[in-house]
């Protein structure tokens, strides 16, 4: 590609913003050349409106220091900027940030880590190795709501760890009907400052407000099919989920039990198919995609947050202690991170695949 593609990050300043430009930094397609976040943010430059300073790893990317920040509705700044725009920023109130990520898809194609749009029928919610085909519904969503761009949402950071590995035995023909799920889910996944000290240290929160909701009904979404021109959910599977919020900076563990519906496979079926899973950003070759989406650790005591959450870039999924369960079938421990795999990769991942596969839609 001769020449990288301008785009846009809307809530830059946060934590999931600042992983969007530490991964875009020397990005081999894309560069980040517009900055968005708060009213409070706008008119400073990007160094000066990093009021509790940079978290993400590595240093603040040199070439953002001094890049002017603009207010999220400040969608003529962004059109004259960039050819689309991540969302990652917040807001009280779902309704205008839906309402915000909208204008800007009158424009140009919007990549979201927001639930916001999470359960509209027309926006596919992506995880590029299990349903790279929902994007196909875009010229459809295109043409209704007479948008020159489009929305292209990301689930929540919870499921990322375990829908791989459910849908890796699912797609070899062993289909899973119950699933109980436990996630211990790092402090990063609420942002920055998130959670107070004082309630996490020491201690587990045995509650996220509306995360078991999205655990347990947003993979129906991702695993349904599209029927006419909206998605239908997948009916065939049932979901149940505890969340809990850890004393671990980043990476989410979920420990996992399933039961399949007939056919159920041998522990080394299970191990085989998942060490040897392989999907379309791994065909395509694309820069975000990790080289091995499911990695399976031997070891007794893995996955770890500290040890593992980093694998392949911070984008694969790791997968251990699959034993057999008393209860369902099957019980095992699967790790992602959160502010990577789960928010800004897995964001970036998804522009690719858009990218790769209609390239006429970023025009
Ligand atoms: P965060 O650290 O609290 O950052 C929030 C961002 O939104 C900041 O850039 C902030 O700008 C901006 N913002 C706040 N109020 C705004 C307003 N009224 N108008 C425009 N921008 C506003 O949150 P985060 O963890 O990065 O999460 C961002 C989004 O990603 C959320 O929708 C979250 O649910 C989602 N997400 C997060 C994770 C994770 O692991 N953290 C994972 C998946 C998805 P200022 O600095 O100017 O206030």
């Amino acid at each position: 590609m001769n020449k990288k593609i301008a785009v846009g990050i809307l809530g830059a300043t946060g934590m999931v913003g600042q992983h969007y430009l530490r991964l875009l930094e020397n990005h081999p397609w894309f560069e980040v050349t517009y900055l968005a976040a708060s009213s409070h943010s706008a008119g400073l430059k990007y160094r000066d409106a990093l009021k509790q300073g940079w978290h993400a790893s590595g240093d603040m990317p040199a070439a953002q220091a001094d890049r002017l920040v603009h207010d999220v509705a400040d969608i003529k700044a962004a059109r004259n900027q960039c050819a689309f725009v991540f969302s990652a920023f917040d807001m009280p109130d779902k309704d205008a940030v839906r309402a915000a990520e909208n204008e800007y898809a009158q424009h140009m194609p919007v990549f979201s880590n927001a639930s916001a749009h999470r359960s509209s029928p027309d926006v596919p919610m992506i995880i590029a190795e299990i349903n790279p085909g929902h994007l196909s519904i875009i010229p459809q969503q295109q043409q209704k709501r007479e948008w020159k761009g489009f929305i292209v949402v990301k689930p929540n950071c919870s499921l990322q760890s375990y829908l791989t590995p459910l849908y890796a035995l699912m797609k070899a023909g062993y289909a899973i009907d119950r699933v109980a799920v436990t996630t211990l889910q790092a402090v990063s996944g609420a942002g920055y400052p998130g959670v107070p000290t004082l309630d996490m240290i020491d201690n587990v929160v045995p509650f996220i407000s509306g995360e078991e909701e999205k655990t347990e009904c947003e993979p129906l979404k991702i695993l349904g099919d599209l029927v006419d021109e909206s998605f239908v959910p997948y009916e065939g599977i049932r979901i149940s989920a505890h969340c809990n919020r850890v004393p671990v900076t980043d990476g989410h563990l979920a420990n996992v039990m399933i039961g399949f519906k007939d056919k159920k496979p041998s522990r080394d079926d299970i191990i085989s198919i998942w060490k040897s899973f392989s999907a379309e950003p791994q065909t395509l070759d694309l820069p975000m995609a990790p080289r091995q989406a499911i990695i399976y650790l031997d070891q007794a005591n893995r996955p770890q947050p500290k040890r593992d959450r980093d694998s392949d870039k911070g984008m694969a999924v790791s997968v251990g202690r699959l034993r057999p369960c008393p209860l369902l079938d099957y019980k095992f421990s699967a790790l992602s991170h959160n502010t990577v795999r789960g928010a800004a990769g897995g964001g970036i991942l998804n522009a690719e695949l858009a990218f790769k596969k209609m390239p006429h839609a970023f025009a």
